[in-house]
């Protein structure tokens, strides 16, 4: 096929469960060709077969905090599908909650910035030259809990303010070639969007919902949504900047009552 006939190659780390199946699932159905990453295999085959029908996908197992691998995959989406054009850094260890400070080990604050600080730098260092060639953008999964905390959530927490600083460092870095921003998603249920070994039916209360000002809990489409505009000619003008998506839960003063 002549490269003006190509469609756009998007590759999408984490992208057979969760979120980022959700934003394998929209590109594919915007006309992108679709590279899925994911450490998970099972997940990455399930995940071939559901969305087989919507265009060309591809999977790649990988562990992006592994160098060698992360170079490996860039070399083999160019050669399966193209140069890439979008580079959407979703992979993470998603669950905030490590314990208490004190008993934090020293290996699970490392796993955590491995995968999720030192893993985004990874690809964008080895995806960089194709993005500088097809002119792309690159979009990184932060998280509300860059911005603000609860208890026992040091090392998630730390790795996505990572993210926050390494996003507007590479804007610079790799403009006026590539844009670059992240994506701060709040409360996103998941659950039901996971492999079918590990897959479930969530449940929510009232409370759950009411407390976000929009009345009701994330989904996965609602960060896909935005992953299509940033990645759009519609948002050429957007560098280095950070989208908080949480239903409007983030800007809710909170006074206890007495
Ligand atoms: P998820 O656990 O449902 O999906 C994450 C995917 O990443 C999985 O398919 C997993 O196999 C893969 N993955 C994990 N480690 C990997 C590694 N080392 N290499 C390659 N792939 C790996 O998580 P999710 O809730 O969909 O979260 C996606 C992103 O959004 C994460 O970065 C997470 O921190 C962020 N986020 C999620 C929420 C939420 O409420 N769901 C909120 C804020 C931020």
């Amino acid at each position: 096929m002549s490269d003006a006939k190509r469609k756009p190659v998007a590759l999408v780390t984490g992208g057979a469960q969760g979120i980022g199946r959700a934003i394998t699932g929209a590109l594919l159905q915007q006309g992108w060709q679709v590279m899925m990453a994911d450490i998970d295999g099972e997940a990455g085959t399930e995940c071939i077969h559901r969305y087989d029908s919507l265009g060309k996908v591809a999977f790649q197992p990988v562990d992006i905090s592994q160098e060698d691998q992360v170079r490996q995959l860039m070399q083999a989406t160019q050669e399966e599908l193209g140069p890439i054009s979008l580079l959407v850094n979703n992979a993470g260890l998603s669950s905030p909650f490590t314990g208490a400070l004190e008993d934090l080990d020293l290996s699970t604050w490392q796993r955590y910035l491995d995968v999720n600080l030192t893993g985004v730098f990874l690809c964008c260092k080895h995806a960089a030259n194709q993005l500088r060639e097809t002119q792309g953008s690159i979009i990184n999964l932060a998280s509300t809990r860059a911005l603000q905390s609860e208890p026992d959530t040091e090392a998630y927490s730390a790795s996505k303010g990572g993210v926050l600083a390494l996003t507007h460092a590479l804007a610079m870095s790799l403009g006026p070639d590539v844009r670059v921003n992240s994506i701060s998603p709040g409360w996103i249920e998941v659950g039901d969007w996971q492999k079918t070994s590990s897959s479930f039916q969530p449940f929510h209360s009232d409370e759950d919902h009411e407390q976000h000002p929009v009345g009701r809990i994330g989904k996965p489409d609602d960060i896909a949504g935005l992953v299509l505009w940033l990645a759009s000619d519609l948002a050429g003008f957007v560098t280095g900047q950070n989208f908080v998506v949480d239903g409007g839960m983030s800007r809710k003063m909170v006074y206890k009552a007495d």
